[in-house]
């Protein structure tokens, strides 16, 4: 794979989306690391860089193969709060994994920071940003290409996050894992993204919480919000890969199968071909996903909005648009699926005799 535009030339995060050309962002660490045996579910935090670099780096490649632009440090929750002595060799080796895997595609590096504990329990600003300031080091060290802020349920910290990563000079995203109900002090998703704009993303949007339909509706009411401020941004998506249509306002994490039975509600990639192209007709170009979202789904971001990028992922050669590869069937019932009216048709089943479609959830 060679970098679209000629050999080395890589075009940044802003030049991208300012001339309108999609993002393609990258999907599922944590919850797909889990299930393959290197990430403990609780705390989440991504040891596995240092303990499991090529279980992290193999999906790093998966995503990149399928089609992502970026490729995001694994840092979730790597900070000194929660690591210790082990945060800094954590956030420098996620950071040289994604530069390496990078640099085989047309892909960015973004450092990524995410919501503290420390904000729950005291909302100390100095304290908070002290933990933001320490992960940025490392990324400058390390020169990624641009920083996310995500996974905030508090617009307040995630301002606080921007406010830090903006010292860096380099372009700024913030995401919050908030549904249309807005964030934990009840601002609304439109209050939400005026802050995270004035305080200078240029980039925002939602990640993980909510499947797809739900945060999409999310995204529209932060894009209203700042229409009616005068405000503009890029718009990013990162949905979860399962579906979520009984989540109350805390998300997926209030869902009795939060986290070990989830699986019924994966999102089929035909699923994922619509959620591409409802945020792209709704003006969001930096499309990815969060947990539950795995290289497959971002292929099908990248195969519907082929069109518009000019091409196919290199994981598409195994693939065939919509079902195409069937046509080789040797039953006919099944070359009859070869179509997209079929795949976009289904109904699937979830084999479950007894399971309802909708749970309640704990809170
Ligand atoms: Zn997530």
């Amino acid at each position: 794979m060679v970098p679209a535009g000629g050999p080395g030339a890589k075009k940044s995060i802003l030049e991208r989306l300012n001339s309108g050309e999609v993002v393609v962002g990258d999907g599922s660490f944590l919850i797909t690391l889990e299930k393959r045996g290197y990430v403990k579910a609780g705390l989440w935090t991504p040891e596995a860089v240092v303990e499991h670099p090529n279980a992290v780096h193999q999906l790093h490649m998966e995503f990149l193969r399928a089609g992502s632009n970026v490729m995001q440090t694994f840092t979730f929750s790597a900070n000194e709060e929660n690591m210790e002595s082990k945060w800094e060799d954590v956030n420098a080796t996620a950071c040289d994994l994604a530069r390496e895997v990078a640099s085989k595609g047309d892909a960015l590096v973004a450092g990524g920071i995410c919501q503290t504990s420390i904000y729950k329990h005291s909302k100390d600003e100095a304290r908070v940003k002290k933990l933001f300031r320490l992960q940025l080091e490392v990324f400058a060290r390390k020169n990624v290409d641009f920083l996310i802020a995500e996974y905030f349920e508090h617009a307040e910290e995630a301002v606080w996050a921007v406010e830090v990563l903006k010292e860096s000079g380099k372009p700024v995203a913030a995401t919050m894992c908030i549904g249309p109900e807005g964030d934990e002090c009840n601002l609304t998703p439109g209050e939400c993204a005026v802050k995270l704009v004035k305080a200078g993303a240029s980039i925002i949007g939602v990640n993980c919480r909510f499947g797809p339909t739900t945060s999409l509706k999310t995204i529209k009411l932060m894009k209203e919000g700042l229409q009616a401020a005068g405000l503009k941004a890029h718009l990013m998506v990162q949905s979860l890969g399962f579906h979520t249509p009984d989540c109350g306002k805390g998300g997926f994490l209030d869902l009795p199968e939060y986290p070990f039975g989830l699986e019924p509600r994966v999102a089929t990639r035909w699923d994922i071909q619509k959620y591409a192209r409802e945020a792209y007709n709704l003006g969001v170009r930096y499309i990815g996903g969060c947990c539950g979202f795995e290289p497959y789904h971002i292929r099908a971001i990248a195969e519907e909005l082929a069109p518009e990028r000019g091409f196919w992922p290199p994981a598409s050669d195994k693939h065939g648009s919509w079902g195409s590869g069937l046509n080789m069937h040797t039953k006919p019932w099944i070359r009859a699926r070869a179509t997209r009216e079929y795949w976009e048709n289904l109904l699937p089943a979830s084999g479950r005799p007894f399971c309802p479609s909708m749970s309640k959830p704990d809170i």
